[in-house]
């Protein structure tokens, strides 16, 4: 794992790139517990391939100056340095005093979907044993909780069904739905031009002019929120010319009369008025993807993040059972996880529903079975999303709070909210790198370790769980995660330890069935393994659904298309979204700290039409407002035709013209995902 290459000088370690669920295997250079440079390895998902995030952004923020060294303990509005003794009594006597109080359900934990599985598994088992509450989940909630609750649904596991290498390879057609790979996951981008050039048929739908569009056979520029509309037009058109795959529909799922009867109303004409597009386009589409022998549907936040986000990814699973395209090499339903271990904060049990592996709070003998192994008194409520918290946070029912690794004050949707929701808490503790803006409400601030600064696994878009290893010490008095989790849990009453993170892959393999073959030593031996792994010899699987949906029979759902919840009016002309950019992630709190990045890419931007520039007398460059029902921002104007005429587009990463102050905080029924792909803006020069 650690080979010296110049013994007295540098050595390499190998680990997982800390950025976006590709999933790429990095070798981090260090030299006198210093990371000096990173280059790419060898893995399954990237082959020896890096982009630009990999290669320059994975290491410097590490030894940023910034990094927090110490706990911080608030007094009369001021953080004070502080021992971890002192602040971690405090802790677990403030979060006792409130669940003795106001009883368990008015604590809650946010879990970090950049941290290890291990992490992971250890916060949900502090949230639910020391505290005595289901209420836990983490940042899928506001990107893919739709596809976990959609694939689930209609599959029965909420996972990716195929392999990166496998959809990129010798497949005839890619279908790629909502999603920006080029700059979302630059290595999977770079593996479908590849496809294109090697003769895969590449059909983008997405509002916007993506660039994966110049590779494309046909692009799709539908109306933003029209996705359940636009697959239950491909499906009219699979169905009226007998392109649909009887026979699978027969053997292996069930619900297809109802399906059938619904999408005979969205005839091409009726969906290319919804969707905005021309009616031979779908119709063209339809053909290449029903008539294609490999053909996978590729999808991300452009599905997912939107009021009808569930029903959205289960249109995905329609199309693809209609026509046999899954549990089969080269196809399959395959959403793109945004960040580095959301699969494995989900796979962890980081949800107010789902214990790790999925099992269901709500089903007694699952609770019965962790009651045993953890030998605790485990709650049947129900547990509150993230997305619930808050406003129950705003409502006192919620009053203390454990924040590890996440900055709702950046990310929410319409974040006035999120910080009168954290003003009204009780307690609020942050666990983090660097001293954020959600950090800044806090109470007590407690230092983590960085990626490389801890051994544990991550899990990559497609299932795979490969490992993360220790290349420098942490700074100051910053400490690996898990330990901090475990120390609260042992003070609240709930003694928890572990000598190393294997020992707790160890516990999950024996709790968690898809799991259980899963050891430190076979990740080492097998260079990561893909879950479903159930036993020692099962060396994973890297296609799902083979013979057998993981519910048994694929469910088709027939289901209505609604439109977003808030619509372009005469005050508010302009339907946005919001998405990633190639050189930064998220809340810039890693790419913003690697300073050839931010030369190239320092400022929020919004994208506009050339057409309507000219309408608003706007040049690009030039300062703007952008204006929603929630306030408004300042930013620039990058003018061009990537967007439609009645639309715009921001990224989410800046600060300086955070777009998430104006995005609209409705969400979708199922996985309460927010909708902060479509919301109504102006747009004026200043
Ligand atoms: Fe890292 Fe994603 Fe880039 Fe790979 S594609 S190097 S995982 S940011």
């Amino acid at each position: 794992d650690s080979v010296n290459f110049r013994k007295w000088e540098t050595s390499k370690v190998k680990t997982t790139c800390p950025h976006c669920g590709t999933g790429c295997q990095v070798n981090l250079l260090v030299k006198n517990n210093v990371i000096v440079g990173a280059e790419p390895a060898n893995g399954p998902a990237n082959k020896n391939m890096l982009c630009v995030k990999g290669k320059f952004a994975s290491y410097k923020f590490v030894a940023s100056g910034d990094r927090l060294q110490t706990p911080l303990i608030k007094r009369e509005g001021k953080f004070e340095e502080a021992s971890w003794d002192e602040a971690l009594e405090l802790v677990s006597k403030k979060f006792k005093y409130l669940k003795n109080n106001y009883g368990p359900d008015s604590l809650a934990g946010f879990s970090c979907s950049r941290s290890t599985n291990e992490d992971n598994f250890i916060f949900e088992k502090m949230v639910r044993t020391a505290f005595g509450s289901n209420n836990v989940d983490n940042c899928a909630r506001v990107c893919h909780s739709a596809s976990v609750h959609g694939l689930a649904n209609t599959l029965g596991s909420g996972a990716m069904t195929n392999t990166i290498e496998d959809i990129t390879t010798d497949v005839d057609v890619i279908m790629l739905v909502g999603s920006n790979p080029t700059e979302a996951h630059p290595v999977i981008g770079l593996q479908i031009r590849q496809a294109v050039q090697n003769g895969t048929k590449l059909i983008v739908v997405d509002p916007r002019k993506i660039d994966l569009v110049k590779n494309s056979e046909l692009h799709l520029q539908v109306k933003a929120g029209t996705n359940v509309a636009f697959a239950n037009g491909i499906m009219n058109v699979i169905l009226n010319e007998g392109l649909e795959d009887e026979k699978f529909i027969q053997e292996r799922t069930e619900g297809y009369e109802e399906l059938k009867e619904l999408v005979a109303d969205y005839t091409p004409d009726v969906v290319a008025k919804i969707c905005e597009i021309e009616e031979e386009d779908l119709i063209r589409a339809a053909r290449l993807y029903a008539n294609a022998k490999k053909a996978p549907i590729i999808y991300c936040l452009g599905v997912t993040e939107h009021s009808t986000g569930t029903k959205g990814v289960m249109s995905m699973s329609n199309m693809a059972m209609l026509v046999g395209k899954l549990g089969r090499p080269g196809c399959g339903v395959n959403p793109l996880r945004g960040q580095n271990n959301v699969q494995g904060a989900c796979d962890m049990g980081c949800s107010p529903f789902d214990f790790p592996d999925y099992q269901k709070v709500a089903n007694e003998k699952i609770r019965q079975k962790f009651k045993k192994a953890w030998q605790t008194p485990l709650s049947s409520n129900t547990g509150m999303t993230s997305t619930q918290v808050l406003p129950a946070a705003t409502k006192g029912d919620v009053k203390g709070l454990y924040i590890f690794g996440e900055d709702p004050v950046v990310t929410d949707p319409d974040v006035s909210h999120v910080r009168d929701a954290l003003k009204k808490l009780d307690f609020l503790v942050v666990q983090e790198l660097f001293m954020t803006e959600t950090a800044k409400y806090a109470d007590v601030v407690l230092p983590g370790a960085a990626f490389a600064e801890k051994d544990g696994t991550f899990t990559n878009t497609e299932r795979r769980i490969q490992r993360i290893r220790k290349a420098v010490d942490a700074p100051g008095a910053a400490r690996e995660d898990y330990k901090v989790f475990c120390d609260i849990a042992s003070k609240m009453g709930y003694p928890m330890h572990y000598e190393h993170p294997s020992e707790i892959m160890d516990e999950i393999a024996y709790l968690v069935p898809n799991f259980a073959g899963v050891n430190y030593k076979r990740l080492k031996q097998e260079n990561g393994l893909q879950w479903p792994c159930k036993s020692l010899d099962d060396p994973g699987t890297p296609i799902m659904h083979v013979g057998e949906f993981a519910r048994g029979k694929g469910l088709f759902k027939a289901i209505p298309y609604q439109p977003a919840q808030e619509l372009p009016d005469n005050k508010y002309p302009y339907l946005m979204s919001t998405g990633r950019m190639l050189y930064h992630y998220n809340t810039r709190s890693m790419t913003g700290r690697t300073p050839g990045i931010n030369e190239i890419s320092n400022k929020s931007y919004i994208e506009v039409n050339a057409e309507s520039a000219t309408q608003l007398g706007i040049n690009h460059g030039d300062k703007v407002k952008v204006s929603s029902r929630r306030g408004s921002i300042e930013t620039f104007a990058k003018v061009g035709d990537r967007v439609r005429e009645d639309s715009v587009f921001m990224t989410f990463h800046f600060q300086d013209g955070n777009v998430n102050e104006i995005t609209n905080a409705v969400y979708d029924d199922i996985a309460i995902i927010p909708e902060y792909k479509v919301c109504a803006v102006s747009i004026e020069p200043l």
